[in-house]
């Protein structure tokens, strides 16, 4: 047993058990299962390039985490203007596609554009066909908001390819919350090449001179073990829910509040004695792994975009990047980095399949002019994160409000991507670290002053 027990145990040290330590004023321990911190925000170094887990870009659009982030690194980050591309029918255009028709075969552009025109006026005049009920998935939002070319040549195929599951089985309450619609001035002004270069809020980003995301992870987490403990190579065998106590290797960590960061089915595992309503609830939560490639190549790449996007099947990635396009030093001089991500889930390829996996990637990497021949390729590494997206299919809200609020009434505060089961940005989780150590802060502390009385 610990001499002094913690206050709060965080499960797991990617950003946002980072941050909730950085917040804390109560004292608290975190466990980490890998050797290191940071997560999916950690950087990957082979042979003098570097590689993160698929592009990490830095958006940040609250005022507290831009000052966190230049009082910690300054100069050591740097501001970088987006250069994102739509690869398809053979053209390299403008990001987003619905915003940027020029450039795209005649005939697409005008099935696009008549498409979003039909879509758009029955939207604005729904008395003049049948009233529109709400959007019964999101393919159907997809052809609501963008018409049937945009789907047919973009949205579909890109979002089947992104989230491992067809747009149907994906509710529309999430797509409200996260997919912006253009309005019909900036699709028609796309379609003519009269749109500014870059759209959007995230038209530019942050990102460390050097050494990768990992630069700005190692940042946030400097001094921590100064101010609790750190155990990295540590993850809970159970959580005894009614004790308050994590039982790792034979030991028991009492805890008056645990963060979980961890994936939430992950979590759940370990919990001994939940109800029937949340065990039911634990079933439904699914979420799909994505496979990427961390790709080395000898020569500096021919084009000078960041990443592009790849709605059509024939090419066996959803997105690519180049990281050393956006900051050279992620690659040695005169060369580049790169990573590719997988649309292809079926079993992890060996052997001949993984030979032929690499060939159709070399090849639509050459096709999307981002290396220039096969032979340029020094090395490709396959690696999976296991719980990349998150499926917001029809039981996601109805399980994650349920397994919540069980968890909360037992001073278990899911946060995080993973822990909150939810898609979200490097900011949000810097935001959500702080947000629940405030909450605890202020919540245990007034515990202990009713004790005291
Ligand atoms: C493909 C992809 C691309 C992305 N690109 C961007 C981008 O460009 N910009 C952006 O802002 N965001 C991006 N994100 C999102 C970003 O990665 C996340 O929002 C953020 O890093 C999640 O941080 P987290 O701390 O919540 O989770 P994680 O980083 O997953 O941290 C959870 C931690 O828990 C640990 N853990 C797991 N199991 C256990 C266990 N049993 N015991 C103890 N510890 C455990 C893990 O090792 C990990 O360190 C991207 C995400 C993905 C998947």
């Amino acid at each position: 047993m610990r001499a002094e027990p913690s206050e709060v145990v965080i499960l797991g040290g990617g950003l946002t058990g980072i941050s909730a330590a950085r917040h804390l004023t109560r004292s608290w321990i975190l466990l980490e299962k890998e050797a290191r911190l940071g997560g999916h925000a950690r950087t990957d170094e082979r042979d003098g390039y570097h590689f993160d887990k698929t592009g990490h870009w830095l958006h940040l659009r609250d005022p507290y985490t831009k000052n966190l982030i230049a009082d910690l690194l300054g100069d050591k980050m740097v501001p970088v203007e987006r250069r994102a591309r739509i690869f398809a029918n053979g053209a390299l255009t403008r990001y987003p596609f619905q915003a940027n028709l020029y450039g795209q075969p005649p005939e697409v552009v005008k099935e696009c554009l008549v498409g979003f025109v039909l879509a758009w006026r029955r939207r604005q005049d729904p008395q003049a066909g049948a009233p529109l009920p709400p959007p019964a998935n999101f393919e159907d939002f997809i052809h609501r908001e963008f018409g049937a070319g945009i789907a047919r040549h973009f949205m579909i195929p890109y979002n089947h390819k992104l989230w491992g599951v067809h747009p149907r089985e994906i509710t529309s309450a999430w797509c409200t919350r996260f997919v912006p619609i253009p309005k019909l001035e900036e699709v028609v002004a796309g379609a003519v090449g009269a749109n500014p270069p870059e759209m959007g809020y995230n038209v530019s980003f942050l990102y460390p001179r050097e050494g990768g995301i990992e630069t700005m992870t190692r940042a946030l987490a400097h001094g921590l073990v100064e101010r609790g403990e750190v155990r990295t190579g540590t993850s809970p065998d159970a959580i005894d829910v009614a004790a308050r106590a994590v039982e790792v290797g034979g030991e028991r960590i009492p805890y008056r509040a645990l963060v979980a960061t961890l994936p939430l089915p992950d979590l759940l595992r370990r919990i001994r004695g939940m109800p029937a309503s949340v065990e039911l609830a634990a079933t439904r939560l699914r979420a799909t792994p994505v496979r990427y490639l961390n790709v080395a190549t000898k020569s500096s790449p021919p084009v000078d975009y960041h990443w592009i996007y790849a709605p059509e099947e024939k090419y066996p990635f959803y997105r690519a990047g180049i990281y050393s396009n956006a900051v050279p030093s992620m690659a040695p001089p005169g060369r580049g980095s790169l990573y590719v991500e997988l649309s292809e889930r079926g079993p992890f390829p060996t052997g001949a399949e993984r030979d032929t996996l690499n060939l159709r990637v070399a090849q639509g990497l050459v096709e999307a002019g981002a290396i220039k021949s096969p032979d340029d390729l020094l090395f490709m590494d396959l690696h999976e994160l296991p719980h990349a997206y998150v499926v917001f299919d029809d039981h996601y809200y109805d399980a994650t409000d349920t397994i919540r609020r069980w968890l909360e009434a037992n001073g278990i505060y899911p946060r995080g991507r993973y822990g909150s089961w939810t898609y979200n940005s490097m900011e949000d989780c810097i935001l959500a670290g702080r947000e629940v150590a405030e909450l605890l802060n202020a919540r245990l502390g007034e515990v202990s002053a009713q004790a005291i009385k």
